[in-house]
């Protein structure tokens, strides 16, 4: 019925999420609120791990892209689930290190890392930076040297694959800002110089190729680019590559429109084609890695807000307002991401009622949904944001000085907050 599994209608007639009554939710907590499905994200979890074990006899790791959503919380969860977890910032490796999670599982991501940042992963002990540039190489061998230390060293390749997907976030084809590019030969001299570097040991390729996919076909052929690319390094410098990361980008259900696929199918297939090319290239089996970030979150979590004003303009539209909007959710006004809204507290009625919702920033275009059926809503009801577990809270901003909202946990009947409501005295907190 809906478009997570954790989400249901209780006698009541309410949305329930985990089991747990939203509306109930809401009132204890306050609203806006994160509500997160602890059991949703560990069965997503699981379902990856698995895919790697049943298709690809374990030889691999999931990784968490922890950008989609990210904090203490969460990192210790992916890090019970035997994942590993990748980092884009310092931000988010100091997280993940506070979290307690192993460096050795942390794999250290980003166009342009900082050199602190460098400075900071090489100490830390990570497991494996991804080199995204010359300059980057030049910069890590540095620091680890000075360190005495070796660092393990993935590099970032654009296989000119064009996912079909939005142009902000596709990421495999040649005019984008991540990584060395194949066909001008820009990969090949990364990779001779990242074996010839010192301190830095060369362990394997990556590409990612973009977000919110829903065909396997693109992932294959990357899968293809990259063996391909492999067999290449094998040939021109005596190197078997170790390790292949193809990425995350897996697609979720926002709307009854999407249909993502299974992830078990997705590795079933995507295996089927790294062992086919292997053997054809003569290249030995890599470990293989994989990154979901989106679809281990994104339909675990709701957003719950308090409906305010309902403006109805004849002939155009009804505009809902909510306490909340852009400042926690800016997907919308960034990507015009769809999302499903349901009235939490009538979610047994009928979705009737074309509504825009709008946010309360003071932007025209802070929008969350326009032209979306729900059922007839008034001043005070509970609404419910669905499928915004991922790049909602780790996307969120102060703007206009409104405090975040609070991560609310549900798991096995009971809830808690993960990440506190920020208050007034929070937002003015860093200034001088
Ligand atoms: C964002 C990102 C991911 C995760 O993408 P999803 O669409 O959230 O699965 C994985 N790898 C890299 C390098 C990324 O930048």
């Amino acid at each position: 019925m809906f478009v997570s599994d954790c989400l249901s209608v209780n006698e009541k007639g309410h949305l329930a999420i985990g089991g747990i009554d939203t509306v109930e939710l809401a009132a204890q907590y306050g609203t806006p609120c994160y509500v997160v499905d602890e059991d949703q994200i560990r069965a997503n979890c699981r379902a990856y791990v698995r895919s790697i074990e049943e298709n690809y006899g374990g030889n691999g790791i999931a990784i968490y892209a922890s950008k989609a959503f990210n904090c203490k919380a969460m990192c210790r969860i992916v890090n019970e689930e035997k994942m590993g977890l990748d980092v884009v910032s310092g931000g988010e490796l100091y997280t993940a290190l506070k979290a307690g999670f192993p460096a050795e599982k942390i794999y250290f991501h980003g166009n342009n890392k900082t050199l602190p940042e460098l400075e900071e992963a090489v100490s830390a002990g990570v497991g494996r930076i991804m080199v995204d540039n010359m300059y980057e190489l030049e910069n890590l061998s540095r620091i680890a040297r000075s360190s005495g230390k070796s660092v393990g060293v993935i590099l970032r390749i654009k296989p000119g694959i064009d996912a079909h997907t939005h142009s902000f976030i596709m990421t495999g084809q040649i005019d984008s800002k991540f990584g060395f590019a194949l066909e001008t030969g820009e990969a090949m001299e990364g990779v001779k110089a990242a074996i010839a570097a010192d301190n830095i040991n060369f362990k394997g390729i990556h590409c990612h190729i973009g977000s919110q996919i829903f065909d396997v076909e693109p992932f294959e052929r990357a899968a293809e680019v990259m063996v391909g690319f492999m067999a290449e390094i094998k040939a021109q410098t005596g190197v078997e590559v170790a390790e292949l990361d193809l990425g995350g980008g897996f697609g979720i259900k926002y709307s009854s429109d999407d249909n993502p696929l299974e992830y078990s199918e997705y590795m079933a297939k995507v295996a089927t084609v790294l062992k086919a090319e292997c053997v054809k290239r003569g290249v030995a089996q890599p470990f293989i890695i994989i990154e979901p970030g989106r679809s281990v979150a994104g339909s675990a979590g709701i957003t719950l807000y308090t409906v305010g004003a309902v403006k109805s303009i004849p002939d155009i539209r009804t505009y809902v307002s909510i306490d909340g909007g852009m400042g926690d959710n800016p997907r919308y006004i960034l990507y015009q991401s769809t999302y499903e809204l349901v009235c939490a507290n009538k979610a047994d009625k009928p979705k009737d009622f074309k509504i825009t919702l709008a946010g309360r920033c003071c932007e025209s275009g802070d929008l969350i949904q326009e032209d979306a059926l729900v059922q007839q809503v008034e001043p005070g009801d509970i609404m419910a944001v669905l499928s915004t577990g991922a790049y909602n809270y780790s996307m969120s901003s102060n703007y206009n000085r409104i405090p975040k909202p609070p991560v609310v946990m549900v798991s096995g009947g009971q809830s808690r907050v993960v990440v506190r409501r920020e208050t007034y005295e929070d937002v003015i907190s860093k200034d001088i």
